[in-house]
């Protein structure tokens, strides 16, 4: 159990491991290859540059696959947790997925972005609700400046999106617990260690992450069969 008291701030971290049990697969474990190709191959400014095609046929992929997942008792104990907590809580997740926010999550920061929005790779129109997916041999979007329309995600080797936000957050918490996420893409993966300097960390998932000593406690299992009856107000 991890005991939250009425000063505590908390911070949230979940990665793909969250949203396994609701059968979107993680990259790093079984199903992380697409078409015998490393996910890293795919979700790249150079894949984009290469080939345009194949990146939306990957995120038209993972599109279809996330319009039919279902929020599991995970997202929905994290859903539970902000109506208690209210802004003493803030979530930050990895996944690209709405699970969070069909749980009925009202304020996640999508540091990776978002795979049913949307964004011009060039002009500064913002980014837009978009749940379109494509053929391999369809014409791809344009935005009415002549350049590509994009998947609003931060792909490896860009700038995660609202960093200045999260690391107010992470300089404020008291208590942080990273969920589901394996600890080897940064910057995330040391957002732990970072906490560590001010309050409690924990970390909930079936196998200890690679920055396992960056945690005070480790809880071993599955998000879905833990969160529910994790947390305890004290
Ligand atoms: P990862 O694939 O590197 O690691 C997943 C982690 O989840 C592993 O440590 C694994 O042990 C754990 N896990 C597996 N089943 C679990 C369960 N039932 N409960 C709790 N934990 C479980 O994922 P990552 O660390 O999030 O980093 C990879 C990148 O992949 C991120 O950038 C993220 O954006 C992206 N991603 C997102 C989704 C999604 O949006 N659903 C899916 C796959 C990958
Ligand atoms: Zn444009």
């Amino acid at each position: 159990m991890i005991g939250i008291s009425p000063t505590d701030r908390v911070f949230i971290l979940t990665g793909a491991g969250i949203s396994a049990e609701s059968g979107l697969p993680t990259f790093r474990g079984e199903g992380g290859l697409w078409r015998n190709r490393r996910v890293e191959e795919v979700a790249t400014p150079e894949a984009w540059k290469r080939d345009a095609q194949l990146v939306w046929e990957f995120y038209s992929m993972r599109r279809r696959a996330a319009s039919e997942a279902k929020p599991n008792p995970g997202h929905t104990a994290l859903a539970a947790l902000e109506r208690t907590l209210g802004d003493r809580l803030f979530l930050c997740t990895q996944n690209v997925d709405n699970l969070h926010e069909q749980a009925g999550t009202r304020n996640a920061v999508h540091m990776h972005g978002e795979l049913f929005k949307s964004r011009c790779e060039s002009c500064a129109l913002p980014p837009f609700d978009d749940a379109n997916t494509y053929e391999p041999s369809a014409a791809l979007p344009r935005c009415e400046c002549g350049a590509r329309i994009r998947p609003d995600i931060c792909w490896f080797g860009e700038v995660p999106y609202d960093v200045d936000q999260i690391y107010r957050a992470l300089n404020e918490c008291t208590l942080f617990v990273a969920i589901g996420t394996s600890g080897v893409v940064e910057p995330a993966a040391s957002f732990a260690s970072h906490a560590r300097s001010r309050g409690r960390t924990f970390y909930v998932g079936p196998e200890e992450p690679a920055n396992t000593s960056a945690f005070t406690e480790c809880f071993l299992g599955k998000a879905g069969a833990l969160l529910p009856d994790l947390f305890r107000y004290e």
